[in-house]
């Protein structure tokens, strides 16, 4: 059935860059011939899932949205996709990203853009617009995000889903094309915040393939969850509000419905304090210098030889250095040139210390304002998005305004905290979903989904 929707609606939407029909359809025979065997099986199995195309997948090819990929299979899955083969769910496809996940709109993929399924000429969010699209338009139940910046949270507010980056190191990187390292996390994209946890349970636990993998042992999203559906649930919660993070810039309508949202919060016995984060104005700078640093060293692998397509100059010798050149300018667009050259820029002997450095300083007050606010509330809440879907081309030709989209998002990715968006109506003036960004603290990440079922 997912299939057949896809096959119907997706020409419109393209929240796909490949559909895996066939493999599809065994690996849901092979689930029902488990179950016709008497298998106990977990609750996801055969249910179908979306995979964004920044995730390896041995039997699908894995573009991270770039030309520099074409047709590249590679020859393992990332772990996170194991996973969720080995819990039974059907891998449906790839779904398209801004290239190298470098975006808030999906119009830098290589292939087109998603559009979002609420109205076809606005973006679907970004990097993650195609998992989220695919949710959104009921093209798949579930899908896997990765969010450096955002690229879960912010497609999953504007398309009226659920989306979750988890705590950093709780989810193995393994296999995810590398952006940023010490940013990046995959998580759950979804349309409830039940079918995240669920989710989440299979994706989270450690892999000794990942460095930064965390050790721990997680308690179950889904009963944590479940634990939010208890009348007086929210009673006594306390909530800090990040007075940085909703104020001036926001649109309207999403101000409306966020404050809406906080006086039910407050009727449902929720306790609601305004919580000054002051080193947040300066999250959206640090963040820009410290992913292209970190995207320029890891896309310097992309070197004509070991993966995807290779250029030769037009004339001149055919040297290595030469051919590489040629391939990566064929081969990357203009936003991922435009960060390798800020990142590699920033990193220069002469600059370090202003730019990187100082980067690395104000990484560590944001993480200082959220223990200092989490001393007095148990979650933080902002509108997860400033605006709701905008149009196609508004931002393209600034990429300062499509930075500024990320101010919301951008903080938990520097602390390494988990972060929910979950839907919270539509704004008033233009009629498109807004979102609300939940945060709590790190390791935490059982508390956003308790929270966020209370509240859904
Ligand atoms: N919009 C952010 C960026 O362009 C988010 C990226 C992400 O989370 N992958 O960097």
């Amino acid at each position: 059935a997912h299939l057949d929707h896809i096959a119907a609606v997706d020409t419109d939407v393209h929240a796909f860059l490949h559909v895996a029909g066939a493999s599809a359809l065994a690996a849901a025979a092979a689930v029902d011939a488990q179950r016709a065997a008497g298998a106990v099986l977990g609750p996801l199995a055969g249910v179908p899932i979306a995979i964004k195309d920044v995730l390896a997948t041995r039997d699908m090819p894995s573009t991270a949205g770039s030309k520099i990929l074409e047709g590249w299979i590679p020859p393992y899955d990332a772990t996170v996709v194991r996973l969720v083969r080995e819990a039974g769910l059907i891998p449906l496809g790839k779904t398209n990203m801004d290239e190298f996940a470098m975006g808030s709109s999906t119009e830098f993929s290589a292939y087109g853009p998603t559009h979002n399924p609420w109205d076809l000429d606005r973006i679907p969010g970004g990097s993650g617009g195609g998992s989220a699209a695919a949710v959104s338009a009921f093209e798949a139940p579930l899908a896997l995000g990765s969010d450096t910046g955002g690229s879960i949270r912010q497609p999953a507010a504007v398309t009226g889903s659920v989306g979750v980056k988890p705590t950093y190191g709780g989810v193995s990187r393994y296999g995810a094309i590398a952006l940023a390292s010490s940013l990046d996390q995959v998580g759950p994209v979804s349309r409830t915040v039940y079918d995240a946890a669920l989710l989440h349970d299979v994706l989270s636990g450690h892999d000794p393939l990942d460095s930064t993998s965390l050790t721990d042992r997680w308690p179950s999203m889904a009963a944590a969850a479940i634990a939010g559906r208890v009348d007086g649930a929210l009673t006594g919660v306390r909530i800090g509000v990040v007075k940085e993070l909703s104020g001036p810039g926001f649109q309207p309508g999403v101000l409306q419905r966020f404050n809406e949202t906080l006086a039910m919060l407050v009727a449902a016995g929720a306790e609601i304090e305004e919580v000054s984060a002051p080193s947040f104005e300066y999250a959206v700078a640090a963040y820009y210098l410290i992913l292209p640093a970190e995207a320029s060293s890891n896309l310097a692998r992309f070197d004509s030889v070991r993966f995807g397509i290779r250029v030769d100059p037009e004339e001149g010798p055919l040297t290595s250095e030469r051919v590489m050149a040629a391939t990566r300018d064929a081969g990357f667009g203009p936003e991922v040139k435009r960060r390798i050259i800020l990142g590699t820029y920033a990193l220069s002997a002469g600059y370090y210390d202003a730019y990187y450095g100082s980067a690395q300083k104000v990484r560590t007050l944001i993480q200082r304002d959220f223990d200092a606010a989490f001393e007095k509330v148990d979650v933080l809440l902002s509108p997860s998005a400033p605006t709701t879907a905008f149009k196609f081309g508004e931002k393209m030709d600034d990429p300062m305004a499509m930075y500024l989209n990320d101010v919301t998002t951008i903080p938990a990715n520097l602390a390494g905290i988990p972060g929910m968006s979950l839907p919270m109506g539509l704004a008033p003036e233009d009629g498109l979903p807004v979102g609300l960004q939940v945060m709590a603290p790190a390791k935490q990440d059982a508390r956003l989904y308790t929270f966020g079922a209370a509240v859904e």
